[in-house]
Order: structure tokens, then C-alpha cells, then sequence
């Protein structure tokens, strides 16, 4: 033998443990569901984690067994990301914004054996129940209380489990290839799916997350991630955050643009991370000049496209850098970063607003690829449109519970996407392969016309849609949302898109809404929007007002 290293599993017990040794003091601030602020430090999450790890054994659950949990961004659902998959369990969370048969479907599904649910849901859990076939606890994120107890038979309350639980619990030896985490796909089209991600995935893709051309997370950081901790892991912030020691600022419930620009002024937050929706009412109240969000230097923003013109607003009004990432819950989620290169900097200023658009490049650990229909490679000329497949160390193989891996047969994970890849590994996402706009045979992306809608003064919000057309099949159609006190109306919307894209890539008509009709994780929903407005342009249009 000519030698060897150390051979130690990649574990999430490790990461905690690291946060508690070095950075045990530092902040974690959470806004508690009760409302008011609660703080505690990393030294205090990691004695917590262990106490509620060692209970687990007890209330029945076995290795392996799937524990659900329906909460917010808060200290106690951090305390369960690393007590439940330190102690051996696989932490499943659950998107409360799921309709309820869909949530009956995904927690049967997982057989999740203990459900953590935050007081808020605790209505929606009494109501599924009785279709719950493999719940045997409900525990309840607080103390005990007496209201509470009363809404949902043989209720468990976090804090006793707690105070019963043992703090010098030592963690077990796991093989790194234990399964630690499940999140289901939004499931668009037909039943949700089981992403199981495991504890080497998770280690590996927070050492590449942290990295300056990733997220770029240090101990002097004050990271806030809005994105929900049951869409992907919230983005694997909270394993990074307790990685490198960074204070960390959970929100809890209140995610509207006034709230979150408080807390980042409260609590001097350097780097948060959403999706668009949520800074498009940040960007809002940041221009009501109620807050200056004056600590945040960058946000990263993904989930959906991020309309160019945001990112100049946040720039320009408030100096705070976007930096647009792509991923998805297959892909644990980080697949690209939109970091710059060397050879970028000084770059003229037009040039960098167009590379800025895109979705960024793969950090090591990523391959990317384009392919066509008979899944061949595509050329990476930054122009060719193909379907983007995606291989590496924390994307998915096989969906929970099924017996084929959901791969191409050479290896790659298929994302459904159309995008195309420059030869510096550039990605720009051009729409889901499922909205693309097929008119005359030619494609129209609908994420190009949406952003030079959004870009329009006096429009907040805007989707794209194909509607039927006799002659080409598909027309684009696009839904607008107003900005306050705007007075645009349809042809002048239609007019803004001349010279912008080629004439034949217009939308044919343009309606109004209040508001456009978002997902769980904040994606519009365009089945929705087609139900209403695909039949406009056939001369049989339902109701709806150009
Ligand atoms: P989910 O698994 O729910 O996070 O959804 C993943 C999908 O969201 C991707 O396949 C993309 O279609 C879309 N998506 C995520 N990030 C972006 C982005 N930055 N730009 C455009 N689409 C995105």
C-alpha cells in the first residue's frame, strides 16, 4: 500500500458538531410562529438536535423511517433537519401549500411514521387524519398548551419531547450513502415524486454551495434564506449556514416584502436567498423607503426566472448584486450560479447585462449538457436550443420507492427544461420543455417574452402562454399583472414588444389579472392560465376581458 488518508463518512451529524465546537456562540435568529423574535446560538441547536435524535428510538421509529415535518422557516425545524438524519431517520419535508389530497398522497406515499407540524398546520393535520395510514405521532413545535392539545387526539409537544431527550446522545457511525432527506417534486403533471437525497450528497453539495463562485457563504456572513425549508432543503442553506458558523436569520411566517425588509435592517442580514416573487415585494417596500436593506450585499434568487430588469432595479436603487441560479429538487438544488469569470471582469457594461440574465454556470460536481430529440449532444454555441440534461454527485438517481433509475440509458438525468449552453458552460433557461410556444413548427420561448413585459414601467408581473391558433397551432398570450396606478392597457402592452423580438414572436393578445396564480414554491402556474386563456385566439374564447 502506498498510503492513505483517513477514510470518514461525509455526515450531517458533522456538520453540526462543527458548528457547535467552533462557532457555538454564533446567532441563530428565528421568528417564532407565535410571533416575536427568538434567539438562540449553534451551540444551543447542536445540544437540541442530539436531545431530540435520542427520542426518536423511543416513539417507535426505526433507522431509515421517514419523519415529516409541515413548518416554517424556524429554530425548531432546524434542531429536527439535524437531529432526525443525525440519528439515522430521514427528514421528509412536507410543502403545506400542497392541496390536501396531494399531501395525503405524498405522506402515505413516504410512509412517514411522526409528523412535526408548526401550530399554524395543526388545523390542516386534524383534517387529514384520518387518511394518514402510517402516522403513528403528531408532535407540535412549542410547549404544551392546553388550546392546542385539544385540536388533535394524543398530540405531542416539541418541547417535552426535549426536555426528556439526552444531550450527551452520541451520533451513529451512518455509511455516508444513508438516506438523510426526502422532498417530493411539485408534481405538475401526474403524482408527485420521492427525492431522496443522502448524507454524502448533502455534505458534498454544501462544500461546493459555500464556495465564493456558489453561494458564497463565510462565518462573517448573515444569511436569510426565505426559500422555504420544504422546497429543497431551502436551498441546502441551513448545512452550509451551520458548515462555515454563519449567523443564520430564519423568517418564519411573515414573508411579505415589509417584513423580510425589517429583519434584514434588524438583524443586518448580508445574503438572503428567494425566489423572484418574494423579491418583487421586497424590491416594493424597499422603494416605500420604510427599510434601506442596507447590510445586503447579494441575493440569490432561482426557483423561476429572474426578469433582467430586477436585477438593475436592486442594483441601481439599492446596490444589492442578484445573482440568478438554476435547480431543481432533483439537483439537491444548486445546478448553476451566474458568477463571473476572470475574463468578465471589465467587460462592457451591455455585454455583462446580457451574461447576467442567464442562469450561470456548474460549479464542480455538475456536468451539464443539451440534447436533441433523438438525445444527442447539441453544439455549446450559446444559440442551439435543446433539452438540458443534467449527472454529479448530488443529483438524483433513483425516486423514492421506485425500481429503475430515472436516468438516460448513458447516465443522464433529464430535466425537462429547454435551454442552451455557451462554451464557457453559460446556461440560459429558455422555458419548461411543457410551455414552450409551438407556432408554425418554429419554438417561442415564453421566458424572453416575459421578461420584456416585466420590464415594461408599468407592468409588476407577467406569464406567457401558448393559446390555440387555427393557422399556427400556437399563439403566445400574455397575462399581466398592473403595477399600482399604471394605466397601460392591452395594445399598448402589445406595442411595447415592437422591435424587441421579431415580429412572428409577439404575443397576439394581452389580458390583465389582479394577480397570477403561483405554486407552493412560487412558480406561476401556467396549466391554470392555458385552462382560462388557451382558447382566446380560436373564436371560441372562454371569459376573459383583452
Ligand atoms: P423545483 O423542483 O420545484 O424546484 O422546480 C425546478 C424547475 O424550476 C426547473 O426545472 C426549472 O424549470 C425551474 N427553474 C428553477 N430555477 C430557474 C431559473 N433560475 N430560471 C428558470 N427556471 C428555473
Amino acid at each position: 500500500m502506498l498510503g492513505q488518508m483517513i477514510k470518514k463518512p461525509l455526515l450531517i451529524s458533522g456538520l453540526i458538531e462543527h458548528a457547535v465546537r467552533f462557532h457555538g456562540d454564533t446567532d441563530v435568529i428565528s421568528v417564532e410562529t407565535t410571533g416575536g423574535i427568538e434567539r438562540t446560538h449553534w451551540e444551543k441547536i447542536g445540544i437540541n438536535a442530539r436531545r431530540l435524535a435520542s427520542t426518536l428510538g423511543k416513539l417507535g421509529v426505526e433507522p431509515g423511517d421517514r419523519c415529516g415535518t409541515i413548518a416554517w422557516n424556524n429554530r425548531r425545524h432546524l434542531e429536527i433537519y439535524f437531529g432526525v438524519s443525525g440519528g439515522g431517520m430521514v427528514c421528509h419535508t412536507l410543502n403545506p401549500r400542497l392541496a390536501p389530497e396531494t399531501l395525503v398522497y405524498v405522506i402515505n406515499h413516504a410512509k412517514d411514521k411522526i409528523l412535526f407540524v408548526d401550530r399554524t398546520f395543526l388545523p390542516l393535520v386534524a383534517n387529514l387524519a384520518p387518511k394518514l395510514e402510517t402516522v403513528r405521532r403528531v408532535v407540535v413545535l412549542g410547549p404544551r398548551d392546553a388550546e392546542v392539545g385539544a385540536m388533535l387526539e394524543g398530540l405531542m409537544f416539541y418541547d417535552e419531547l426535549l426536555e426528556a431527550g439526552d444531550e450527551a446522545f452520541k451520533w451513529p457511525e451512518l455509511d455516508e450513502m444513508t438516506a438523510s432527506s426526502l422532498c417530493y417534486t411539485s408534481g405538475t403533471t401526474g403524482h408527485p415524486k420521492g427525492v431522496v437525497y443522502s448524507h454524502r450528497s448533502t455534505v458534498l453539495h454544501s462544500l461546493v454551495g459555500c464556495g465564493p463562485d456558489a453561494i458564497n457563504i463565510a462565518a462573517r456572513d448573515t444569511v436569510m434564506p426565505v426559500v422555504p425549508m420544504f422546497h429543497v432543503n431551502a436551498w441546502g442553506v441551513p448545512y452550509i449556514a451551520a458548515m462555515q458558523g454563519a449567523r443564520l436569520v430564519l423568517p418564519g411566517p411573515q414573508l411579505d416584502g415589509p417584513s423580510l425588509a425589517q429583519l434584514i435592517d434588524t438583524e443586518q442580514v448580508t445574503l438572503a436567498l428567494g425566489v423572484p416573487t418574494i423579491w418583487m415585494g421586497l424590491l416594493a417596500a424597499l422603494r416605500d423607503g420604510s427599510a434601506t436593506a442596507a447590510s445586503m450585499k447579494r441575493t440569490i434568487v432561482g426557483g423561476s426566472a429572474l426578469p433582467p430588469s430586477m436585477i438593475a432595479a436592486f442594483q441601481d436603487e439599492f446596490g444589492i448584486e442578484l445573482i440568478h441560479a438554476w435547480g431543481m429538487t432533483e439537483t439537491s438544488p444548486l445546478g448553476t450560479l451566474n458568477q463571473l469569470k476572470s475574463k468578465h471582469v471589465g467587460m462592457d457594461s451591455a455585454q455583462l447585462v446580457e451574461l447576467r440574465k442567464g442562469q450561470g454556470r456548474p460549479p464542480y460536481g455538475v456536468e451539464l449538457r443539451i440534447v436533441g430529440e433523438d438525445n444527442m449532444p447539441l453544439a455549446n454555441d450559446g444559440l442551439t436550443q435543446g433539452r438540458l440534461q443534467i449527472r454529479g454527485h448530488w443529483i438524483v438517481d433513483t425516486y423514492f420507492g421506485m425500481d429503475a433509475p430515472a436516468l438516460t440509458p448513458d447516465g443522464w438525468f433529464d430535466t425537462g427544461d429547454i435551454a442552451s449552453l455557451d462554451a464557457e458552460g453559460y446556461l440560459v433557461i429558455k422555458d419548461r420543455a411543457k410551455d414552450v410556444i409551438k407556432s408554425g413548427g418554429e419554438w417561442i420561448a415564453s421566458v424572453e417574452l416575459e421578461n420584456i413585459a416585466i420590464a415594461h414601467p408599468g407592468i409588476a408581473n407577467a406569464a406567457v402562454i401558448a393559446a390555440q391558433h387555427e393557422k399556427w397551432d400556437e399563439r403566445p398570450v400574455v397575462v399581466a399583472v398592473k403595477s399600482p396606478g399604471s394605466e397601460l392597457d392591452a395594445a399598448g402592452l402589445l406595442a411595447w414588444f415592437d422591435g424587441k423580438v421579431p415580429a412572428w414572436q409577439k404575443p397576439d393578445a394581452a389580458f390583465f389579472v389582479d394577480a397570477l396564480p403561483v405554486s407552493g414554491t412560487g412558480k406561476v402556474l401556467k396549466k391554470e392560465l392555458r385552462e382560462i386563456y388557451g382558447a382566446v385566439l380560436t373564436g371560441n374564447p372562454a371569459s376573459c376581458e383583452a
